[in-house]
């Protein structure tokens, strides 16, 4: 098969101010060339768009630069951002995968399928040290940028060795219908949780998450004040609370929350757009007198569970209690509608942009 000649990526062109706008990217063609000696030549398949890249597109981590806004000095000041910042003018990148179509590396051959972490592009020259090969006989592709993939060991190491869930807990998870958040539900009620609770940005959403995915009650965060939806949902109060989105829904938790309680802080995704600090939950001293324990998580640091957990959730998926549901946008001109749905809730699971139609 010929090379192609040229490939098109997204640049990012502006930083966004508050919610990014289409206008911030740009899809661009650029020449493809034979890959140099240890690396290989991709056709992307699928990427992923993940809400950790809105951090990205901002010239500092997002944490820090509105620690700095605040004037939260001194060990904010030397908090290193986990991912460096996308360059202007320069592909963006993230999680993709692809099949490869030239190879100058050993080891990788035309036809196989790898999981890189070049994608917002058609076609990828990847350092072949940073391509795992994965195997689409086992799942399909698209599942390894999902319940297979980062998002998958999220949930897993979140839930199991973050917030340290043990049977009988009673679980809230916020996101409930995202990739995280929806696998974050099921996990717990298969390893015998007490009841599971999530929140949702829509009434479909909410069906969804007690009629598909097994949760005991699920509510609109839309529809009134979480704090109230969450005790009507909870009248015993919750053990475990796995956060995606903070704010509100984190507050709302503290308030929750038995003695002993443990939420792992995955994401805050109601805060990603902001402009400036927000306000930290208003109940903290709550923590104390109920001993709570309130955990970060970055899911980098969990690579030791990958053979765990890609057993459990391969056999959770074929015993069928697992579904894991992608929202698939078509299309590289389609990317970052896809990226900008997701931020505003267009997705239920995974949200997956393919380049196969
Ligand atoms: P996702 O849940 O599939 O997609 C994002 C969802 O966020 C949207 O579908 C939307 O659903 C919800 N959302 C948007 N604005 C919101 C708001 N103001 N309030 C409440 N919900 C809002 O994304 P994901 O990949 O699974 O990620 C979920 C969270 O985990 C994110 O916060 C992400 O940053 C975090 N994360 C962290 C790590 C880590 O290592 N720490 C790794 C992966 C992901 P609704 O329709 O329900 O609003």
């Amino acid at each position: 098969m010929s090379l192609p000649t040229v490939s098109r990526e997204w640049h990012l062109i502006a930083r966004p101010q508050g919610e990014p706008k289409p206008e911030d990217f740009a899809l661009r063609e650029v020449p493809v060339a034979e890959p140099a000696p240890g690396r290989i030549l991709v056709r992307n398949l699928y990427m992923s768009v993940d809400p950790y890249m809105r951090g990205r597109m901002s010239q500092l981590d997002l944490d820090v630069e509105l620690g700095h806004k605040a004037g939260i000095r001194g060990r904010m000041n030397d908090v290193k951002s986990y991912v460096p910042p996308f360059q202007l003018d320069r592909p963006m990148d993230g999680g993709a995968v692809g099949e490869v179509v030239a190879s100058a590396a050993e080891g990788f051959e035309v036809g196989d399928h790898v999981l890189h972490g070049l994608g917002w592009r058609e076609y990828a020259d990847v350092n072949a040290a940073q391509a795992t090969k994965v195997d689409a006989s086992l799942a399909p592709l698209s599942a390894y940028l999902g319940v297979l993939g980062m998002p998958g060991l999220t949930a897993y190491a979140g839930l199991f060795e973050v917030a340290s869930f043990k049977e009988g807990d009673s679980v809230f998870v916020s996101g409930a219908a995202g990739a995280v958040g929806s696998l974050v539900g099921q996990f717990a009620k298969i390893k015998g949780a007490a009841r599971v609770i999530g929140s949702a940005g829509s009434d479909e959403k909410v069906t969804l998450l007690t009629e598909k995915y097994g949760f005991d009650s699920a509510f609109n965060y839309k529809n009134g004040p979480v704090a109230e939806q969450l005790k009507d949902a909870a009248p015993e109060g919750i053990d475990v609370y796995f956060d995606n989105v903070g704010g509100d829904h984190l507050e709302a938790a503290i308030s929750s929350l038995n003695v002993h309680g443990r939420a792992t802080l995955c994401g805050a995704i109601a805060q990603y757009n902001d402009t400036e600090p927000a306000p930290g939950p208003r109940n903290l001293v709550m923590a104390i007198g109920k001993r709570l324990r309130l955990q970060g998580i970055l899911v980098n640091d969990h690579a030791a569970l990958q053979p765990q957990f890609v057993k459990d959730v391969a056999g959770w998926l074929r015993s069928g209690e697992l579904v894991a549901d992608e929202t698939v946008v078509e299309g590289v001109e389609n990317a970052t509608g896809a990226f900008l749905g997701m931020l505003r809730g267009e997705n239920t699971g995974k949200m997956i942009v393919s380049f196969t139609g």
